[in-house]
C-alpha cells in the first residue's frame, strides 16, 4: 500500500513561474486536484488551485505552511481540463497560478463558493415609491435614479441601473441607507430558449460540409471551413451545433471581440432551441459567474464566448467552433499571452472531439495545415441565393486627384447610390480628423510627449490625442514653435471623410463608426438599427465595420487607403491587410443587388489586390505562403519574441544584449537562431523604451527546450531586474 499524500501541489497566483507545497490539513479529506484552497504566502492570504498531491516534496515538512481551508467539495476544473492549463502554461512558459486565474471567474479567484452567482436586483420600497417627486430635488443623481426605478416594479439589475446613469453605486448606497431601495438576489437563471427562426434548405456544398463535421464526430479532427463571406458558414455551424444538442452534449463557439455583436447572439438566441450562454467582456462579475455555471453543470447547451471562454468547463463538450479564426483578437497581448484557437485545438485533442475553424480569409498557418492534410479543408466557394460576388476596381491615386481623401471615380459611384437609394460605405482604418498636425511656416510636427508618434487631431472634441498611449492636448491655435496660426492637418481621418461627404453631399444621410463615435454604450446598436432601418445612406468607418455585419441595401463599398500596412515592418501586415480588404468587400451586394468595391492605392500593381479582384483568397495564400517559405517565418518556423522595456533608455537593449549572450552558451547544439536585439518599431511609447529579440526555430520542440533553460537563466540576469520583461511564444504583433 503507499503511503497516504501529506503535501499538495499549489497554484497560487503570483508572477513566479512555479507552484507551491503545502501541507494538507490533517484530519481533513485530501483536496481533490482541481479544487480551490487558501493558503499562506508570505505576509498575504491567496486563494490557489490544487494541481495534485503528494507524498513527498523537496522542502523540509517544517519549512512548509499548511493549507488554510478548502473551498471546493467537487473539483472546479475537470482533468482534462487541468491538463490543459498545464500544458498552456508549459507551452506560453507563463505561470501556472496566473493561467489558472485567467481561467477563473473573478467572483471565484476572490473566494465566493462555486454556485454564488445570482443577480443582485434593485428595487423601491413601499417608502421610495411614496416618495414625492421633490424629496430629491438636491441630487438630480438619485432622482433620475429613482424615476427608472419607479417605472419598473419589479426592479433594475446592477447592468440596467448603469445604462440610467454610469455612476450609480454611491447613489443607491445612501437611497439604500434611507430605506427607499431594497436589494435581493436572484439566483442564476438558465438561459432561456428561443429557437423560432426557420432554417434554410443547406445548399449542397454545406450539406457537404455539415456531412464531414458530423463524420468526424467523438474524435479529433480539425476542420477549416473556407466560404466567402456570405457563403453561409454560420448557418453551417448552427447545423452542426444542432446534430451535436440534439444528442443532448454542448458546444463551445469562440468569437472575436467585435464579432460578438447582438445581431450575432440574436441570431444564434432565434435559431437554436437550446439554453446559450454568452460570455464577453461586457458582462458584469456576476452574470459572468452565472455563464460559467450554466456551461459547468451543462445547464447551458451552447456557450458562444470571446478568447477566454475557451477554459470553460464543459463535461459534455463535443464540439469547438471558432468563428473569423484568423481574427488577431484571439491572441492575448499582454500577460498571460495564449492564443485562444491554438488552445482550443489542443483542447479537442486532450477532450478527442472535432474543432471547426471557419474564415473567408483563414491565417496563412491555418491555410498551410490544409494544404499539409493535418486539418481537413471544407469550401464554400459561392455566396447563398443569387448574391454574386462584387465587381473590384483599383483606382490609381498616382493619376487621380483626391478631394479629401475621396478621388473623383469615388465620388460618382456615392452620387449613383444616393440617386438609387443604395447605402454605400467607406473604410478607413484611422480614426479622428486627421493624423498630424504641421505648421505649415516652421514644419513644427505635433509630437507626443511620451511616445515616438504624432498627435493626431480630434477636431469634434477640439483636442490632439496620442493614439498608443491615450495622451491628451487641447487642440493649439498658434503653433508653439513659431507663433504662426498657419496650422493645418495632413491627411485623413474617419471624421474628416465624414466633414468632407457632408459638403460634398449635403442631402445624404451619413453614419460614422468608430471607436470615438461609439464610446457610449448601446450607441454602436443604435447606429447599426438606423442603418438597417435604412435611416442612414453613407457609412464611415473603421474596422469595426469590416466584420460581422449583413446590411442587405448595401451596394458600394469604398476603400480610401489600400496601402497603409502594405510595406510595414511587420511580416504579417500584408495577409492582415488582405483579410480586412476581403472582408470588408464582403459587405457590398450581400442580398439580391450586385455590389461595388473601389479600392483606392497607389499600388495597384500588388498581387495582393489581384487575388482580391479574382475572389480567390487561396491565390493570395499560394504567393504569400512561399514568401513565408522563403523568408523562413511561420508557419515554416516557429518564433519566441523576447520584449523588454524601461524608462531608462538603454535599460531594455542592454538586458537584451545580456539575454543574447546567455544563449550563445546554449544554442550551439540547439537548431534556434537568435537575432540581434534591436529597439521596437517604435522605440518610445507610454515614456518607456521598448526593444526585442525574435528567437526562431524550425522545430517547436527544438524551441521550447531552448526557452526552459534560456528562461531559467534570464530570471537570474541582474539586468532584468531593471526592466519589464516578458516572452511571446508564437507573437502575433512582432512590435
Ligand atoms: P457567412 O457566415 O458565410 O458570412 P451567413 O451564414 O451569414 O454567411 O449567410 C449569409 C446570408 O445567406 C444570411 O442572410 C443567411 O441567412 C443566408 N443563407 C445562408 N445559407 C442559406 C441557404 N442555404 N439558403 C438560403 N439562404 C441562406
Ligand atoms: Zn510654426
Ligand atoms: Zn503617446
Amino acid at each position: 500500500m503507499s503511503a497516504a499524500p501529506r503535501f499538495a501541489r499549489i497554484a497560487v497566483p503570483s508572477p513566479l513561474s512555479r507552484h507551491f507545497d503545502y501541507r494538507l490539513i490533517a484530519g481533513e479529506p485530501v483536496p481533490a486536484p482541481g479544487t480551490r484552497v487558501r493558503v499562506p504566502f508570505g505576509r498575504q492570504e491567496l486563494i490557489g488551485v490544487v494541481l495534485g498531491v503528494a507524498t513527498q516534496s523537496n522542502l523540509p515538512r517544517d519549512k512548509l505552511k499548511s493549507i488554510r481551508r478548502s473551498l471546493d467539495a467537487e473539483p472546479l476544473f475537470p482533468v482534462t481540463l487541468m491538463e490543459l492549463l498545464v500544458w498552456a502554461s508549459a507551452y506560453y512558459h507563463h505561470p501556472i497560478g496566473e493561467v489558472m486565474a485567467t481561467a477563473l471567474p473573478v467572483l471565484l479567484r476572490r473566494g465566493l463558493p462555486a454556485n454564488a452567482a445570482g443577480e443582485k436586483r434593485f428595487a423601491l420600497t413601499e417608502a421610495g415609491r411614496q416618495l414625492s417627486p421633490d424629496a430629491l430635488k438636491r441630487s438630480p443623481l438619485q432622482q433620475r435614479l429613482v424615476q427608472a426605478l419607479n417605472a419598473r416594479a419589479e426592479g433594475l439589475s446592477a447592468a440596467q441601473l448603469t445604462e440610467v446613469a454610469s455612476h450609480w453605486r454611491d447613489a443607491i448606497k445612501r437611497l439604500t441607507a434611507r430605506g427607499l431601495i431594497h436589494i435581493t438576489e436572484e439566483p442564476c437563471q438558465p438561459p432561456k430558449l428561443a429557437g423560432q427562426h426557420r432554417a434554410p434548405q443547406l445548399t449542397p456544398a454545406q450539406q457537404a460540409a455539415g456531412a464531414a463535421i458530423l463524420a468526424a464526430s467523438g474524435k479529433f479532427q480539425c476542420l477549416l471551413l473556407l466560404g466567402v463571406t456570405g457563403s453561409g458558414k454560420t448557418e453551417v455551424y448552427l447545423r452542426a451545433i444542432e446534430e451535436v444538442i440534439a444528442r443532448g452534449d454542448q458546444v463551445l463557439v469562440l468569437v472575436p471581440e467585435i464579432g460578438l455583436t447582438p445581431q450575432l447572439v440574436t441570431r444564434f438566441e432565434g435559431r437554436l432551441n437550446a439554453p446559450v450562454a454568452v460570455m464577453h467582456s461586457g458582462l458584469n462579475e456576476n452574470e459572468r459567474l452565472c455563464a460559467w455555471q450554466m456551461a459547468r453543470t451543462a445547464q447551458a447547451a451552447v456557450v458562444i464566448g470571446t478568447r477566454s471562454a475557451v477554459f470553460t468547463p464543459m463535461p459534455k463538450l463535443a464540439l469547438i467552433i471558432i468563428d473569423e479564426e484568423h481574427d488577431a483578437s484571439f491572441k492575448q497581448q499582454d500577460g498571460f499571452r495564449y492564443h485562444a484557437r491554438d488552445v482550443a485545438i489542443k483542447r479537442a485533442r486532450l477532450e478527442n472531439l472535432p474543432v471547426l475553424l471557419g474564415s473567408a480569409t483563414p491565417a496563412l498557418e491555418s491555410l498551410h495545415n490544409a494544404q499539409q492534410g493535418r486539418f481537413q479543408l471544407l469550401s464554400l466557394p459561392e455566396r447563398t441565393g443569387a448574391a454574386q460576388p462584387p465587381r473590384v476596381t483599383l483606382l490609381d491615386l498616382k493619376r487621380l486627384k483626391r478631394n479629401e481623401g475621396i478621388s473623383p471615380p469615388l465620388i460618382e459611384a456615392l452620387q449613383a447610390r444616393l440617386d438609387r437609394k443604395e447605402q454605400s460605405l467607406l473604410f478607413l482604418n484611422r480614426r479622428g480628423f486627421a493624423p498630424v498636425l504641421m505648421c505649415h511656416d516652421c514644419g513644427w510636427l505635433a509630437p507626443c510627449k511620451r511616445c515616438d508618434a504624432r498627435l493626431t487631431i480630434h477636431q469634434r472634441s477640439r483636442k490632439l490625442r496620442c493614439h498608443h498611449c491615450g495622451a491628451e492636448a487641447q487642440l493649439p491655435v498658434t503653433c508653439p514653435a513659431c507663433g504662426s496660426g498657419n496650422l493645418h492637418g495632413i491627411g485623413e481621418g474617419t471624421e474628416r471623410i465624414e466633414t468632407a461627404l457632408a459638403r460634398l453631399f449635403p442631402q445624404a444621410r451619413i453614419e460614422r463608426i468608430d471607436r470615438d463615435s461609439t464610446r457610449r454604450k448601446g450607441s454602436l446598436e443604435e447606429k447599426l438599427r438606423r442603418v438597417h432601418a435604412g435611416e442612414a445612406d453613407i457609412l464611415v468607418g473603421t474596422q469595426m465595420l469590416a466584420k460581422g455585419h449583413d446590411f442587405p441595401d448595401l451596394t458600394l463599398v469604398g476603400v480610401l487607403n489600400a496601402d497603409q500596412g502594405l510595406y510595414s515592418a511587420d511580416f504579417r501586415s500584408e495577409e492582415r491587410l488582405v483579410q480586412q480588404l476581403v472582408q470588408v468587400a464582403g459587405r457590398a451586394g450581400r442580398a439580391d443587388k450586385p455590389g461595388e468595391v473601389l479600392i483606392q492605392t497607389h499600388h495597384p500593381d500588388n498581387p495582393a489586390f489581384a487575388a482580391l479582384a479574382h475572389h480567390d483568397y487561396r491565390e493570395f495564400g499560394r504567393y504569400a505562403l512561399a514568401e513565408r517559405e522563403a523568408a523562413q517565418y511561420p508557419p515554416f518556423a516557429h518564433l519566441a519574441l523576447l520584449r523588454a522595456e524601461s524608462p531608462k533608455p538603454d535599460a531594455a537593449l542592454a538586458f537584451l544584449r545580456a539575454a543574447h549572450g546567455h544563449a550563445e552558451n546554449l544554442v550551439e547544439a540547439e537548431p534556434v537562431h537568435l537575432m540581434d536585439p534591436v529597439p521596437s518599431p517604435m522605440e518610445r511609447r507610454a515614456g518607456r523604451y521598448r526593444a526585442q529579440l525574435l528567437v526562431q526555430a524550425g522545430e517547436r520542440k527544438a524551441l521550447h527546450d531552448f526557452l526552459n533553460i534560456w528562461l531559467a537563466q534570464l530570471e537570474g540576469e541582474k539586468l532584468g531586474h531593471r526592466v519589464r520583461w516578458s516572452l511571446d511564444v508564437d507573437p502575433v504583433e512582432m512590435y
